[in-house]
């Protein structure tokens, strides 16, 4: 039994990547049987995962073999990293993840799987709506009419449609999420596939009090991020809803990426200059989810407070560092117990939005709360 409920057998593709390594962990400590698949084992730990196989799935016949007696897909499998990777990289990661997403939709059928969860990205959703920093939180149907981003949003695109079809024509059990920049400790952190947290995590470490960081870009483009407890949490759930369409996974706590250094800084505990380069890739102006049905379908959100999910990263990185020697003072704080704290939404009340320690964000330079659609800048009930 797990949790009270009937153990499953699960496979988790891309169970050497940073959520589905922390995914494989959550499900272990479910009671689940779990096997993971993956090109790597995991960067910083053992994986928790009752069979491990390293094996590319690209390759249809390896797609088969994962999926052998297992009940749940979670497919994370996934050519990806931040901006400046998915920017050099149109061809080769679109056609492998194809290739990944073709074989293991097909593998699933074949093999009666009982439920299939695909992972897709905020990057399905038109450039044109995302060409200002004080952009409306995007809704699921905002997707169509495409304009998505190059190679890897348009690949996104492409491989939701090719599951709901398998759903459709196929009898596959489908879900589709759609994340929002998840972060957190136990991710990459350098070496070109670390998203923004880290990469300022990273920057801010290594620096010296009062001396000056990169930022890609005019530092104004906004954003929002989710806590990688938060996501794997919201994965099960949704695995559990039986919701069959794509539903967006992440928090609608708009920041500036300036925003975000400041917040990392006062994190850190450090003073620093930012110094902007405007010839990096910085992607959109502005992205936020609109999480109406994501508290609709699951009656829950994520409510890890940037300010705590960053203290955690930011105390896993710099301790990384500090390891190598590479770390500057001041060693940051103990970090609270983050994630620790999950909202439950009754049914029978109107439904609210929970802010949790996010107020505190308030105060930091560059981060704004949007007012939703529909409502005139009343933030505190949707
Ligand atoms: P990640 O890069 O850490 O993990 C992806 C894993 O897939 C890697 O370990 C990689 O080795 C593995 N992989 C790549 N090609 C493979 C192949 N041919 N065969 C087997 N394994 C292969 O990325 P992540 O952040 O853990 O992302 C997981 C999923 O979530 C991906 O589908 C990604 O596109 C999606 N996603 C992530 C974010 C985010 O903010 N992290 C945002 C949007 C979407």
């Amino acid at each position: 039994m797990a949790n009270g409920r009937k153990a499953r057998r699960v496979l988790v593709t891309g169970a050497g990547g940073f959520i589905g390594h922390h995914l494989v962990n959550l499900l272990r400590a479910r009671g689940h049987w779990v096997r993971g698949v993956d090109l790597k084992v995991p960067e910083f730990e053992a994986s928790a995962a009752n069979e491990f196989t390293l094996a590319d799935l690209r390759d249809p016949e390896n797609c088969l073999q994962a999926v052998k007696g297992v009940q749940d897909v979670y497919q994370l499998a996934a050519d990806m990293g931040g901006i400046g990777y998915i920017t050099r990289n149109h061809a080769s990661l679109t056609r492998n993840n194809v290739l990944i997403n073709a074989h293991m939709l097909e593998a699933a059928r074949r093999s009666s799987v009982e439920r299939y969860l695909y992972t897709s990205s905020a990057c399905v959703y038109p450039s044109f709506l995302q060409d200002r920093e004080d952009v409306q939180p995007l809704r699921e149907e905002d997707a169509v009419p495409a304009d998505p981003e190059k190679g890897y949003g348009w690949e996104k695109l492409f491989s939701e449609q090719l599951t709901t079809y398998f759903h459709e024509e196929g009898g596959l059990d489908t879900r589709i999420v759609r994340f929002h920049n998840i972060y957190g400790p136990l991710g990459t952190y350098e070496g070109g596939r670390e998203k923004s947290p880290a990469a300022i995590c990273r920057k801010v470490a290594e620096a010296v009090n009062g001396s000056s960081i990169e930022v890609w870009g005019s530092g104004e483009q906004t954003r929002s991020y989710c806590y990688i407890d938060d996501c794997v949490e919201g994965l099960v759930r949704l695995m559990d809803s039986g919701y069959n369409r794509p539903i967006n996974l992440g928090t609608d706590e708009l920041i500036s990426v300036d925003g975000l250094v400041n917040l990392v800084c006062r994190v850190a505990g450090k003073r620093l200059e930012k110094v902007h380069n405007l010839s990096k890739p910085q992607g959109v102006r502005g992205r936020n989810s609109d999480n109406a049905l994501l508290r609709k379908v699951l009656l829950w959100e994520p409510e890890t407070s940037l300010r705590d999910g960053l203290q955690g990263t930011y105390t896993w990185i710099w301790g990384h560092l500090q390891a190598q020697g590479r770390a500057k003072p001041p060693e940051p704080v103990p970090v609270r117990q983050v994630a620790a704290r999950r909202v439950e939404i009754p049914l029978s009340q109107p439904l609210r939005t929970p802010r949790g320690g996010v107020a505190s964000g308030l105060e930091i330079p560059g981060h704004v709360r949007m007012p939703r659609r529909g409502q005139g800048g009343d933030d505190s009930s949707l």
